[in-house]
Formats: C-alpha cells, sequence, structure tokens
C-alpha cells in the first residue's frame, strides 16, 4: 500500500524521468482511472507540454507542467513504470504519457483506487485534494502540538486522518505509535504532554527514515514492520510476542508490553477471566 515514503519514491522518480521532458502524447488505456475528465481532454490538455518539478502533498502526486497538471493518486496498488515508447504494455497499465525522450511514464494499478486528475492550477488542486493536513515529513512539532491539542477520539485514526495530517497510513501508524511506545487505542484526550512529545518524535523519525530508506518497501530491521505479520512475531525491542488486532476499522500491530493499553481496556481484561 503506497504511503508517503512510497509516493515521494514517486515523486523523485518522476522529477528524474519526467521533469524538463516534453509530451508527445498521452494514452488513456483506461478511462476509468480518469477521474475529472475525458480520455481525449486529458491528452489533449498535456500534449506537448513539458513537465516541471512535481510536487507531493501527503499521499498525493502533482506532476506539474509549463500549464495544466496532472494529479496521481495511488490508492492501494497504484505505482510509476518506465518503458521504452509504444513497447508492450503491462495489463494494468492504465495512462501512458509519451515522453519526448523516446520514453514512457506508465501509471499502473491493479485495483484502481486512485486515479488520475488533470487540473489546471493550485486551486483546482485543492479542489480536488479536499481539506488536507500539513505533510507529516514537513510538519514542525509546533504546529502538531497545536493540532493535536483540538483533536479528541482515538490516536491512530487521528494519524491517519489526512486532513491531520497528511501521508500517514496504517503501517506508519503502527510504526509510530509503537515507536512512541502508545498503545494504538489510546485516546487523543488521555495523552500527556510527555506522551505528545514523544508521538511527534516517532512520527518525524518514521517519516524522516522511512523516506530516506535505499530500496522501496524497506523496513528497518530494528522496526516493528520489519515482522509484522510474520507468524510468531516478537517485538524488536523486547521480544514479547506481538498482538494483532483491529483498530480505526484496520489491522493493527502493536506490543503488548512496550505499548501498555489505556486504563479503561486495562479494567475490561482484569475482569475478563479468559484474558
Ligand atoms: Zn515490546
Amino acid at each position: 500500500v503506497p504511503e508517503l515514503p512510497d509516493v515521494e519514491a514517486s515523486r523523485r522518480w518522476f522529477a528524474d524521468h519526467a521533469a524538463g521532458r516534453r509530451v508527445e502524447r498521452v494514452v488513456v488505456v483506461d478511462a476509468s482511472v480518469v477521474r475529472n475528465a475525458s480520455a481525449r481532454g486529458l491528452a489533449d490538455a498535456l500534449r506537448g507540454r513539458c513537465f516541471r518539478e512535481p510536487e507531493r502533498l501527503g499521499k498525493w502526486l502533482l506532476c506539474w507542467t509549463d500549464g495544466p497538471g496532472l494529479v496521481l493518486h495511488f490508492g492501494m496498488t497504484g505505482e510509476l513504470a518506465a518503458a521504452p515508447a509504444r513497447s508492450r504494455r503491462h495489463r494494468w497499465d492504465r495512462v501512458i504519457v509519451e515522453l519526448d525522450d523516446g520514453t514512457e511514464i506508465r501509471y499502473r494499478d491493479l485495483r484502481k483506487l486512485g486515479g488520475a486528475w488533470l487540473v489546471l492550477g493550485a486551486e483546482d488542486a485543492t479542489a480536488i485534494l479536499g481539506r488536507l493536513g500539513p505533510d507529516a515529513l514537513a510538519v514542525r512539532r509546533a504546529e502538531f502540538l497545536k493540532l493535536l491539542a483540538r483533536r479528541r477520539g482515538g490516536v491512530k485514526a487521528a494519524l491517519m486522518d489526512q486532513s491531520f495530517v497528511a501521508g500517514v497510513g496504517n503501517l506508519l501508524a503502527d510504526e509510530i505509535l509503537w515507536r512512541a511506545r502508545l498503545h494504538p487505542r489510546r485516546r487523543v484526550e488521555t495523552l500527556d504532554a510527555e506522551e505528545r512529545a514523544s508521538l511527534f518524535r516517532a512520527l518525524r523519525a518514521v517519516v524522516r527514515v522511512t523516506v530516506e530508506r535505499d530500496d522501496a518497501g524497506e523496513w528497518r530491521r530494528s522496526w516493528l514492520n520489519y515482522v509484522r505479520g510474520v507468524a510468531g512475531a516478537r517485538c524488536p525491542r523486547c521480544r514479547t510476542p506481538l498482538e494483532r488486532t483491529i483498530v480505526a476499522g484496520r489491522t493493527t500491530w502493536f506490543c503488548p508490553s512496550c505499548q501498555p493499553p489505556p486504563p479503561a481496556a486495562a479494567r475490561e481484561r482484569r475482569r475478563d477471566p479468559s484474558g
């Protein structure tokens, strides 16, 4: 699932492959992924335009040209690929942009939960991206703490809410909470000042390190997500077997020792004779 670090990798990749290049032609293989324009409309708008430096906001990639922009969201399975012009297509290639250097940039997506949008300018882009919080890679401590102070409810749901902080998905949220030693069922309003500060430090560290990694998809060996989903996985920090549950509608991994449950949940557990 593409999260901020994956989209940031795509942004850098797009900058290397397409910035400064002219669009020869656009082939919309599957018109259903173009969300706000016709296939013809998108192709006509981009043809002859020159790509500039792309921009990333949260999990969105904004590919600006010297005219309109192409906005991409990668959903669950989207990615970018390069191929020689007019070479054999992959069956999940949805939109193909042929550049003037004889390569094609291909937006490839199996499940089509993301998509492509044509935007004429920053205002258009804002309307499509919706209300986004500050980017998780760029947010500063004071701003984060201020936004957190206004927040109520589950801390994991808050982290994954793009209008709170943009770019954090399920995996990053679990990693951040594990690192901050906060149980995923904690509620924001119960966090003390030290826990809030620790949450911010964990967010910053996890996002920065994952963005700087060399190979997409690699987690640090010492991190929760390195062993996530592995049978019998133990906490990389204390060796306690990890637990899996559902929080905010998503599969959630945590260490019951490093991330003690909130007081209410602890009482529940004591009452439960099976626990
Ligand atoms: Zn642990």
